[in-house]
């Protein structure tokens, strides 16, 4: 039996977001996010804290170029960003 997704304001959370930035794929695994914003200070046109202090993708994010994903995606303490390349090859963390 699964535990039920946990809740907000605005619905059920989404545990895991994905975002394509031209080859590369981004995955935040929101259960893991402590929030303490690492990624934004890397990548702010990608990521923001939501109204839980959880990360995740901004509407209008836009790509930041290869360099910046990959150093925002290894800058999380926790590993809760995947950053895939091609072919699925894992790039981060
Ligand atoms: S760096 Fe990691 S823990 Fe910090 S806000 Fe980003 S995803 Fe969350």
């Amino acid at each position: 039996m699964s535990a039920p997704a946990p809740s907000g304001p605005a619905g059920p959370v989404q545990e895991i977001e994905e975002r394509r930035f031209g080859p590369l794929l981004v995955r935040i695994d929101r259960t893991l996010c402590v929030g303490f914003g690492d990624c934004i200070d890397e990548a702010a046109e990608v990521f923001e804290l939501d109204a839980e202090g959880i990360c995740a993708f901004r509407a209008d994010a836009r790509d930041p170029g290869r360099e910046r994903l990959l150093a925002a995606c290894r800058s999380c303490p926790v590993d809760a960003l995947l950053l895939l390349g091609d072919g699925g090859v894992q790039l981060a963390p």
